[in-house]
C-alpha cells in the first residue's frame, strides 16, 4: 500500500462472462510497476474522484462506461493531469484523439473493434517507446483509428506484419494544461501470455528452418510458447543459419509501461524515486545454474574446479538419486545453492504430484536441507500451472522450467529475463518467482556468441543474465573456457553473479516495501532488511540513466523495522 503516491491506477472492472473485452489480467499493470519499484496508489474506482486533485499521473487499465467519473477525469487532465490509458480508451477514445474502429461486420454475441494478435511499430523518436527496436508481438487491443489532433508515436501491424488501415497503437494528445496517451494493445495480457505461454497437452510446431524441433514427444515447457519463430527471432552474428529469440518482448512491454509513468512524472514536474531493482545501483545481476544429469562425480569435481576458478556461487539443480556424500559435502562446503531437477522424463519417472513429491524428499535428504529452487529436467511441462503449484507445495520459491530445450529456441523464447511471479486465469498471482533459462550449455548447445547477444539484451532491460551449465559438459573442449569467459564478461559489464536464492531473497524483499510520502518527503519501510538497496530519484540532470531518463542515485540500507527517509542526499 502507497500512501501518497502522486502515480494513481484503475483498474476497470471487466465487462461480465461472454463480452469481449481489450484487455486481460489487468492486475498485472500493478505487479509491473511493483516489480520495477514504482511507488503507485492503486485507487478503487468509487474512489478516484476524491483522489485525483493529489495525483500528478493516472493510469487506467481497460474501459469504463462511468461518463461522469470519466468527465471530472477530462476536468483534472485540463489542469495539468497525465492521462496514460492501457489496453482501452477508458470510454472516452476522444480525449486520446481517436476514435474507436467499427468492427467488419456486427456478429452474434456481440462483436467489438479488437486488434486480435499484431505487432507494434513505432513512427518516430519519443521516450515512452524509443526502446522497441523491432516490431514487437502483441496479442489483442483496442482498435483505433487516430484523429487529425493526435500525435501516433506507434502503428498496429496485423499478425502477418502487415499493415493495417490506420490503426494507431499508441497515441499521445494534449488537452488543456494536460496530456492524454493511450496504449492500445492488451500489454498486461500479452505479457502474461508470452511469459507463461499455454497449457502444453501437446507438442508444439516446430520452427521452419529445422533448429527448433519440439515436436518430439516429449511434452515440455518450449511446446507453449507463443512467440513466432519467424518475427521474434534475430540473425545471431557472425553464425551463419543461427537465429536466436534476441528481444526480451514481454520485458519490453513492461519496459514501455514503466516509461510511460516516468514520461508522465517528468512532463507533469514531479518528484519521483524507484526502489532500483538491485542493491548498489548495479545495471543487471548474472545467474549461473547447473544440472546434475547423469551425476558423475567426477565431472561434478571438475565442474566445482571451474567455479572455484571463476570466482562464484552457482545453483546446483541436482536430479535423484544425486551425488555420493563427498561431491554435496564439495558443493556445499563452496555455498553454492542446493536445489532440485526434477525428472519427469527418464524411464520408471512420471508428470505427477507424487512423483514430484517423492524425488523432492529424496534431493532434500541428500541435501539436508530442502531445496528452494527448481528446475524441471529437459524443461518438461505439462499442462498449466501444476508445475508451479509443485513447487509451491514444497517450499520452493524460485522455478527455472520455462526456457529453451532445443538450439533453435535459444533466447528469450519466453520473452523475459526478470523474475516475475506467474498468475492463474483469475489474476491471482502465485508465490513463487519464474526465472526463465534462455540457453544451455555454450559450444555444446549453442555458440558462445549467444551469450554475448544475451548479455547485451539482458543489460539494455536490466534484467538478470542465466546461463545453464550442466556437469556433463564441462570436459568437453572449450566449455570450461566458454563458461570462464562469459562469467568475466558479465563482471566487466558490473554484472554481480547470484545464486537463484539470493535472488529470490532480493525480489521479495523489494516487494514487501512500503512507501509513504507526505508533500516532497518521501519514506520507505521494509519487512526485510534490504542493505545497499538503490533509490533512483527522476531527475533529467541525474548521472545514471535508466529507461531512457536521468536519475540521482542514492544507496541506502533499508532495515526492518525502521522507516527510511529518503532525498536527504545527493
Ligand atoms: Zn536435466
Amino acid at each position: 500500500m502507497e500512501i501518497g503516491s502522486p502515480v494513481g491506477v484503475v483498474l476497470w472492472p471487466p465487462p461480465g462472462p461472454n463480452l469481449a473485452r481489450t484487455v486481460t489480467y489487468t492486475g498485472v499493470v500493478s505487479q509491473t510497476l511493483r516489480h520495477y519499484g514504482v511507488p503507485y496508489a492503486e485507487i478503487a474506482p468509487e474512489g478516484l474522484e476524491a483522489a485525483l486533485p493529489a495525483i500528478a499521473v493516472l493510469i487506467t487499465v481497460g474501459e469504463t462506461a462511468d461518463a461522469d467519473l470519466m468527465k471530472s477525469v477530462a476536468g483534472w487532465v485540463e489542469q495539468g493531469g497525465i492521462l496514460i490509458a492501457v489496453g482501452g480508451a477508458s470510454g472516452r477514445p476522444d480525449l486520446f484523439g481517436v476514435s474507436r474502429e467499427a468492427p467488419a461486420y456486427s456478429s452474434w454475441g456481440g462483436s467489438l473493434g479488437m486488434t486480435g494478435e499484431g505487432y507494434l511499430a513505432v513512427d518516430g523518436a519519443h521516450p515512452v517507446t524509443d526502446h522497441v527496436r523491432k516490431p514487437l508481438h502483441f496479442f489483442n487491443g483496442g482498435a483505433f483509428r487516430p484523429e487529425p489532433d493526435a500525435r501516433v508515436l506507434a502503428w498496429a501491424l496485423d499478425a502477418h506484419q502487415r499493415e493495417t488501415s490506420e490503426r494507431a497503437a499508441v497515441v499521445e494528445t494534449s488537452r488543456g494544461k494536460g496530456r492524454c496517451l493511450l496504449v492500445a494493445p492488451d500489454v498486461p495480457g500479452s505479457i502474461v501470455r508470452i511469459r507463461q505461454g499455454i497449457a502444453v497437452h501437446h507438442d508444439g510446431v516446430p520452427a521452419p528452418d529445422g533448429t527448433g524441433p519440439i515436436c518430439d514427444e516429449v511434452l515440455k515447457s518450449g511446446d507453449g510458447g507463443v512467440l513466432d519463430w519467424a518475427f521474434d527471432r534475430d540473425d545471431v552474428d557472425g553464425v551463419p543459419g543461427f537465429r536466436a529469440f534476441l528481444e526480451p518482448v514481454a520485458d519490453r512491454w513492461a519496459e514501455l509501461l514503466v516509461r510511460a509513468v516516468l514520461w508522465g512524472a517528468s512532463t507533469a514536474g514531479v518528484r519521483l524515486p524507484l526502489l532500483w531493482l538491485y542493491p548498489r545501483n548495479l545495471p543487471a545481476l548474472a545467474l549461473l545454474t547447473h544440472d546434475s544429469d547423469g551425476n558423475d562425480p567426477t565431472k561434478a569435481q571438475s565442474l566445482l574446479r571451474v567455479l572455484e576458478q571463476a570466482r562464484l556461487r552457482s545453483t546446483w539443480c541436482v536430479m535423484d538419486p544425486g551425488y555420493p556424500p563427498e561431491t554435496v559435502s564439495a558443493i556445499l562446503a563452496a555455498r553454492h545453492e542446493p536445489a532440485f531437477h526434477y525428472d519427469a522424463m527418464s524411464d520408471g519417472t512420471a508428470w505427477s504430484s507424487q512423483e514430484f513429491a517423492r524425488q523432492y524428499r529424496r534431493i532434500a535428504d541428500h541435501f539436508g536441507a530442502a531445496p528452494v529452487t527448481n528446475k524441471n529436467h529437459y524443461l518438461r511441462w505439462e499442462g498449466d500451472l501444476e508445475g508451479f503449484e509443485w513447487c509451491i507445495a514444497h517450499g520452493i520459491r524460485v522455478d527455472q522450467s520455462k526456457g529453451a530445450s532445443k538450439t533453435g529456441e535459444a533466447g528469450f523464447n519466453f520473452g523475459s529475463c526478470h523474475p516475475y511471479r506467474p498468475v492463474r486465469r483469475n489474476g491471482a498471482e502465485l508465490p513463487i518467482l519464474e526465472i526463465p533459462t534462455p540457453t544451455q550449455d555454450l559450444i555444446v548447445f549453442a555458440p558462445p556468441a549467444i551469450a554475448r547477444e544475451l548479455q547485451k539484451a539482458v543489460l539494455t532491460c536490466h534484467g538478470i543474465h542465466h546461463l545453464l551449465f550442466h556437469p556433463a559438459h564441462i570436459e568437453t573442449a572449450g566449455v570450461a573456457e566458454a563458461l570462464i569467459e562469459a562469467v568475466d564478461h558479465a563482471r566487466a559489464a558490473g554484472m554481480e553473479w547470484w545464486t537463484a536464492v539470493q535472488v529470490a531473497d532480493w525480489e521479495e524483499a523489494r516487494l514487501g516495501c512500503t512507501w509513504s510520502r507526505r508533500g516532497d518527503a518521501w519514506e520507505i519501510a521494509a519487512s526485510s532488511n534490504l542493505p545497499d538497496a538503490s533509490v533512483l530519484w527522476l531527475d533529467p540532470d541525474g548521472p545514471t540513466e535508466r529507461w531512457g531518463f536521468g536519475f540521482r542515485p542514492e544507496v541506502r540500507d533499508i532495515t526492518v523495522g525502521t522507516t527510511c527517509p529518503l532525498g536527504g542526499t545527493d
